[in-house]
């Protein structure tokens, strides 16, 4: 049985989807000319995804850079309007929402940024940073903005006496925090965090990544994570989406899709995730990519991955695009052959990277006590 490639994959949990997309589409037009624009061309940022995310869970979308995964995490937020296709919110069609109608929905849904820095106005001391959500919303009266604030930075792990500092006075872990301690403010349900371990050292991330599941947990949070390193997907999501070139390649649970990859393209993104067990490393089967990323302007024809795929078979692969297809509860890949069971990687290399990544965290967790200590 195949599912439409614009139909979502199928639920694995019951109730209303809090976010859905359904057949979204994303294109932004390429123009020529000073002062007769011409429209030349258009960039198929994202065509025709359908995705649903519910409460308490959280999504992960991982793919390479320029896969459309920051595009759709904007539309979910209603930050670019849709070229095609409808977004849903807790089962509200907000598509074609007004600024005015979406302002109580905004309150809902807030946004953890790549660059800390960047996202952070450099003019302003945190505590103010932290407060404007509640002064735009008036969700707090303004004589108890400062000690919400400051109970705001201590549930973060941040010092609330660091109250007046500059982002410039903080570390890069210290201000994605900030970052994440503006998003709780008012006190959403939904958090779309694009790459937010990124830019931060190894040891930083695992501290960021452990204060998003204690908040998760504390605010009954749902998040749609963004990443483009699997191991953190892994660690952090409940289903991962893989993207590529505009499109949902593959839908899974972490653990099936780490397992029993079906798309070639999720495999060869594993394939290529260490293994620090230089034996077990070795038993694992590599799927090296050819090729760069073609370009969204002009996408290829068929299956969008047909020019680098190693498990392409012509003509059918570049001539009939495949549907989402279900294999396991949960899982559906678009794929005309996809790959076999385990075909990357062994019990045993999954266990040792799983315990690997365990010890990981566990090192952060007992060398920097969660949310109420000084913070690196
Ligand atoms: Fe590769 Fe063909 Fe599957 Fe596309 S449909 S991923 S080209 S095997």
């Amino acid at each position: 049985m195949s599912v439409d490639v614009g139909q979502p994959a199928p639920p694995v949990h019951n109730g209303t989807p809090l976010v859905k997309l359904v057949d979204v589409k994303k294109y932004f037009p390429i123009s020529r000319g000073l002062v007769f624009q011409k429209r030349i061309g258009q960039v198929h940022a994202v065509d025709g995804v359908s995705l649903e995310v519910y409460p308490g869970e959280t999504v992960g979308l991982v793919g390479e850079t320029g896969c459309g995964k920051s595009t759709t995490a904007r539309l979910i937020m209603k930050l670019f309007d849709v070229t095609e296709g409808q977004v849903y919110f807790d089962g509200q069609d907000i598509t074609n929402l007004s600024r005015r109608a979406m302002r109580p929905i905004r309150r809902e849904m807030q946004m953890v940024f790549q660059d800390p820095y960047a996202s952070l106005n450099p003019r302003k001391p945190v505590g103010s940073i932290i407060a404007d959500p509640l002064r735009i919303h008036k969700t707090v009266p303004a004589d108890r903005i400062k000690g919400e604030v400051q109970d705001l930075m201590k549930r973060v792990g941040l010092n609330p006496e660091h109250y007046n500092r500059y982002p410039h006075e903080f570390s890069g872990g210290q201000r994605q925090r900030i970052g994440v301690a503006r998003a709780l403010a008012l006190r959403p349900r939904l958090i779309v965090a694009d790459e937010p371990v990124s830019a931060l050292d190894v040891s930083v991330q695992a501290q960021v990544l452990n204060l998003l599941e204690d908040l998760q947990q504390e605010f009954n949070l749902t998040y749609v994570f963004i990443a483009h390193d699997l191991a953190v997907v892994k660690h952090m999501s409940d289903r991962v989406a893989v993207m590529y070139l505009g499109k949902i390649g593959e839908v899974a649970t972490g653990d099936v899709l780490y397992q029993n990859p079906k798309h070639p393209y999720t495999g060869a993104l594993l394939s290529a995730v260490p293994i620090p067990d230089p034996r077990l490393a070795s038993e694992r089967k590599r799927i090296v990519l050819e090729g760069d990323v073609p370009s969204p302007i002009d996408p290829p024809s068929g299956c969008r991955f047909h020019p680098r795929c190693p498990n392409a078979q012509f003509p059918r692969c570049s001539e009939e695009e495949p549907l989402l297809t279900p294999h396991r509860p949960g899982q559906v890949a678009a794929c005309h052959f996809p790959l076999e069971d385990r075909a990357i990687v062994t019990v045993e290399a999954e266990e040792a990277a799983a315990e690997a990544k365990k010890a990981t965290v566990k090192r952060a967790r007992t060398t920097t006590p969660r949310t109420t200590r000084k913070t690196r």
